[in-house]
């Protein structure tokens, strides 16, 4: 007789950056683990449909990508209203769609998965009994600050905000100022922080977190979220980390870019990309083209228009077409750089690019699926953050791993010069560099070690889906 497999359901919140994990969550959950899996996605419009990503899990078996209805933003926000803030909304605001879908599904889920914009769904499992577990796409280290911040005193907070302190938090580091997350540093968005404690207080609720890392990668802040003298008092929850989860490289990939990589010498290339959401001031980028020049290295370049007042100018933007070359690129930069550097408007393939035997370096923002994309093929980093967490992510790549540079320029608001990102590339490029891509090859080998079967993330999904399958047979027990 063939045993009923438990289903679950997952909660994607709009961007890109957060589709990605979800939906590779899910395929891991299906294929290893013998799950059925029903993704619902969350998005301001309903292009999302179009995106690769989107179409190429729509054919997996087992699993299910749902569009929930689209939300109307437009009574949601104003001009100070943050991404994330944005995102919160969003998420509300999308909850009656998500419960009339789930009550109307023919098998009933055992759990919902959830990431950390959709915390409120929570309760939406425990109307329909289901378990609940959110997952959190990016570092342990940053759900020790999250959930630690829900718990801060106000002097605590103005200290670190205003005087500037490190931020302590037990078991872990101190996070500099100049590290610290986004919510510290924006004075306009007045709902931003209280948009954030409120998921921090929230996902202690919850019957499990999963984490978009592994043991070995992160082992002190993983040991202070179990630990019940230091985080684990507050966290609750028992950590699951179950990465790294990251887009597998599409065979028989072919495009202008993959051609061209192909006729490049081994690890000849640096790779420049800030993301799907990531943007740079209009003086900013003219430094970054000059000083991919200046750097005489072979790059190739994702590159968007500036922007001049938001670092993730693009977040929550869906379309990412553009044809032609770019018009605010130095003059005569094509010219002068095309037999060694090619540009790709808006996107590019990364994780092709990233897995391509040419590429040697990457100049990113630090997001954690592009930092993952990068650990998992051993390249080694620029370490260049913009916003969200990812100035946590680089001090974690720069001084704990030992596999990326920064810049000194650690103002959110300064402009890093031409001579710098020259220098930078260079050291990542030239023999300076091999410490570090020795380093970056040993993390590749870790992270495979960890996926693997019997690995430390394999068992940790594994687990979690023992625990699904409990609840299934409680259900049945219970109709
Ligand atoms: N990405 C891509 N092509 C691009 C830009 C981004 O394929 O030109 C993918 C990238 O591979 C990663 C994701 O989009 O999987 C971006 O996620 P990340 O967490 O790095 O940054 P975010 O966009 O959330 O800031």
């Amino acid at each position: 007789m063939q045993t009923l497999k438990p289903h679950a359901a997952l909660l994607a919140s709009p961007g890109i950056g957060h589709l990605i994990p979800v939906v590779e969550l899910g395929k891991r959950l299906a294929a290893h683990h013998g799950l059925n899996v029903t993704v619902f996605v969350v998005a301001s419009d309903s292009s999302i449909k179009e995106s690769p990503i989107f179409s190429s899990a729509s054919a997996l078996n087992r699993l299910e990508l749902v569009l929930l209805p689209p939300v109307d933003v437009s009574g949601l926000i104003n001009s100070t209203t943050s991404a994330v803030t944005q995102l919160a909304r969003i998420m509300r605001a999308a909850l009656p769609s998500l419960r009339a879908a789930i009550s109307a599904m023919r098998a009933r889920p055992s759990v919902i998965i959830v990431d950390i914009f959709g915390t409120k769904a929570l309760a939406v499992a425990e109307e329909y009994d289901m378990l609940k577990y959110v997952f959190v796409t990016t570092t342990a280290r940053f759900l020790a600050a999250f959930i630690h911040l829900a718990n801060i005193d106000r002097k605590t907070e103005q200290e670190h905000r205003i005087l500037k302190k490190p931020l302590q938090i037990p078991g872990l580091e101190p996070v500099r100022f100049e590290d610290t997350l986004n919510l510290f540093l924006d004075n306009i968005d007045q709902c931003l922080y209280a948009e954030y404690t409120r998921i921090g207080s929230l996902i202690p609720t919850a019957d499990g977190i999963l984490v978009n890392t592994w043991q070995d990668l992160e082992p002190s802040a993983l040991h202070a979220l179990g630990d019940e003298k230091l985080l684990g008092r507050v966290a609750r929850a028992p950590v699951y980390p179950v990465g790294p989860l990251v887009r597998p490289v599409e065979p028989d990939s072919k495009s202008k870019v993959m051609n061209w990589l192909n006729m490049q010498p081994v690890e000849s290339i640096i790779y420049v990309s800030f993301g799907s959401g990531g943007t740079l001031s209009t003086e900013q980028t003219a430094e970054l083209a000059w000083g991919l020049e200046l750097s005489q290295q072979r790059f190739l370049w994702a590159a968007r228009p500036p922007v001049d007042d938001d670092a993730s100018g693009n977040f929550l933007s869906v379309s990412n077409s553009q044809d032609g070359m770019p018009n605010y690129l130095p003059d005569g930069f094509h010219t002068r750089t095309h037999d060694r550097g090619m540009v790709a408007p808006m996107w590019a393939p990364q994780a092709e690019i990233l897995a391509h035997k040419s590429v040697g370096g990457f100049v990113s923002h630090c997001g954690w699926n592009s930092t993952l994309e990068s650990i998992v093929n051993g390249v080694p980093m620029v370490a260049w953050p913009l916003y969200a967490e990812q100035r946590m992510n680089a001090a974690m790549l720069v001084e704990q791993l030992g596999t990326a540079v920064r810049s000194r320029m650690r103002s959110a608001h300064g402009t890093i010069g031409r001579e710098e990102i020259a220098d930078m590339v260079r050291s990542i490029m030239s023999l300076e560099g091999n410490g570090m891509r020795t380093k970056a090859k040993e993390l590749q080998r870790a992270a495979a070690e960890a996926i693997r079967k019997g690995g430390s993330s394999h068992n940790s999904l594994t687990q979690v889906a023992k625990e699904c399958e409990i609840k299934l047979q409680s259900q049945a027990l219970g109709d």
